[in-house]
């Protein structure tokens, strides 16, 4: 097996293993739930956009009321905000003269956000700047600018509770909530160096007014990204007129052409009355001749006649048929044209798709990928039946190999164990990277059993990869957790599952690969 060319070298020590963020305190809590209110209040402004995100804001509103923030409330937001992204996108499809950026607010939105800061009992110190960003947003008129503001306020306030609960476990919270956030963006090529800079800043975030301007760098990546797409809908919208422009050409060519049929066939009918009165004339004088040169003469008349109508006629259906053959030359290649510009913007559509679900340093899916193969595989199994398991892997010390050899040598390791695990795996199998470090692995038809042979086959594969920095050999292992759907499973209690027994085997030791079938360590937090 050849060496990965790191630039540097890896121990793997068995150091202790750093506290998940599932124990979290009451402080932790309330910043989370208030992030969580953060999305809320954008998402209100959409308000009464659309039944099935009224539905959706509902249902949010009750399990943030009832302290939920589990995988439940989680996937809610999830759908809230894909939902939401949807309807911005439609009116530039559907009416393509105005994005969705510039939609006039509903008259309701200001009034709804009044109610809702009402409703947020948020701590005194806090009330003064809500009340002057709720006169700022009482003086917007569109969605954007409110938008802006809402976003605005949100990261404020985050701000000011990050300040007011000064203390580490507040500080984890609010920086895991970043983390998961900037893990679930679909990045594009071109902004994807902006997103790793960016999350590493918000890895390294140690104090309270650190969060400020990671959220609003966050606010701004999400900018750029809708940018991207609008200039993706943007052209979209234009080869749409652009059709529609050719469509009417199409049309008036084809009404060209009914008329020339119907003058071909009047200019028939008048030739065909010209030589039967022709004829019909010469037969009579036949009939009634009594001078030879004299018939001659009249019937070389008729017979002249007859030759002009002949000629006339063979001359206009040879100009209208270098006029057909032209406008169905042009025609051609307009047809070309047009089937050309479809078929690249079809490619481009599939690019970006494409894009939206993929990983760009490892080229495997992304967070957004796993999420759309995990419902496809769940719906599956739910119809089908069978084994359907799910492995989380997490690399063991890997903020060692970003401290010792810096984060370019960690992207190739990241870049490098995606494809050596690609080369194991079968082709039903679907490997994402879910973040950071941690990859899931989607088994279909695998019992757990199974699925924990074929983890262990793919954990002794990356600890057999002579991975080397310089002359150095460089360590990289893994830990594994394996977890099989059952018949009261969601995707995420099954996730939940095998992301425990990863953390079990974290515990073992790392290196190796647990089931959720071994037993648990003791100090094992609850994953809420
Ligand atoms: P453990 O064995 O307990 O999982 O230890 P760990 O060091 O792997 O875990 P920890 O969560 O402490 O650190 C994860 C590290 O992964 C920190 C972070 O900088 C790094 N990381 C996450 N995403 C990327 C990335 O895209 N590129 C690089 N180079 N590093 C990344
Ligand atoms: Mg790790
Ligand atoms: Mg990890």
């Amino acid at each position: 097996m050849s060496a990965p060319q790191l630039n540097g070298t890896i121990t793997n020590s068995k150091a202790p293993l750093p506290r998940r963020d599932g124990v979290a305190d009451r402080v932790a809590s309330e910043t989370i739930s208030r992030l969580q209110r953060g999305i809320l209040r954008l998402a209100l402004a959409y308000h009464g956009r659309s039944p099935d995100l009224d539905k959706k804001l509902k249902e949010m509103g009750g399990l943030v009321r009832a302290g939920r923030r589990d995988a439940l409330l989680q996937r809610l937001i999830d759908e809230i905000v894909s939902t939401i992204v949807a309807l911005d996108l439609e009116p530039a499809i559907g009416g393509a003269t105005a994005p969705a950026s510039v939609t006039p607010a509903g008259p309701e939105q200001p009034d709804l956000l009044h109610h809702f800061f009402d409703h947020l009992q948020l701590p005194p110190a806090l009330l003064l700047e809500v009340e002057r960003v709720r006169k700022r947003i009482a003086a917007k008129s569109n969605t954007a600018e409110l938008l802006e503001q809402v976003e605005q306020a949100s990261a404020a306030i985050s701000e000011r509770l990050a300040l007011a609960a000064d203390n580490r476990r507040s500080i984890d919270s609010a920086r895991q909530s970043l983390l998961d956030l900037i893990d679930r963006i679909p990045v594009s090529r071109n902004l994807a160096s902006e997103a790793a800079q960016l999350r590493r800043t918000i890895e390294t975030i140690a104090g309270p007014e650190e969060i400020r301007p990671c959220t609003t760098a966050l606010a701004q990546l999400v900018g750029k990204l809708r940018e991207e797409m609008q200039a993706e809908l943007d052209r979209l919208a234009e080869f749409l007129r652009g059709t529609a422009r050719r469509l009417q050409e199409f049309e008036q060519v084809m009404q060209r052409s009914r008329e020339m049929y119907a003058e071909s066939e009047a200019d028939a009918l008048q030739l065909s009355e010209t030589i039967c009165v022709g004829v019909r004339e010469v037969r009579l004088s036949v009939g009634e001749a009594d001078d030879l040169d004299a018939l001659k003469v009249l019937i070389e008349s008729k017979l002249e006649v007859i030759d002009n109508g002949l000629t006339q006629f063979v001359s206009s259906q040879s100009v209208r048929a270098a006029e057909a053959g032209d406008v169905i030359e042009r025609m051609t290649h307009r047809l070309k044209d047009l089937e050309q510009q479809a078929l690249h913007l079809r490619e481009d559509l599939e690019v970006q798709h494409a894009r939206v679900l993929m990983d760009p340093l490892t080229g495997i899916l992304n967070r957004a990928g796993y999420t759309e193969m995990a419902s496809k595989h769940f719906a599956r199994w739910k119809r089908y039946g069978g084994a359907l398991s799910l492995g989380v892997i997490d690399l063991d010390l890997f903020k060692e190999i970003n401290d010792r050899y810096g984060h370019a040598a960690g992207d190739k390791v990241l870049a490098t164990v995606a494809s050596k695990l690609k080369e194991v795996i079968r082709e039903s199998d679907v490997l994402c990277r879910f973040g950071g470090e941690e990859f899931v692995l989607l088994l279909p038809e695998t019992s757990v059993s199974d699925a924990r042979t074929m983890l262990e086959k793919l954990r002794n594969h990356i600890a057999d990869c002579p991975f080397r920095h310089k002359d150095t050999p460089v360590r990289v292992t893994m830990s594994c957790g394996v977890a099989q759907f059952q018949a009261t499973d969601t995707i995420d209690s099954v996730f939940e599952r095998a992301d425990l027994a990863m953390y079990a085997a974290k515990q073992g030791g790392r290196n190796r690969v647990c089931t959720e079938l071994d037993p648990m360590p003791e100090a094992a937090p609850a994953h809420d």
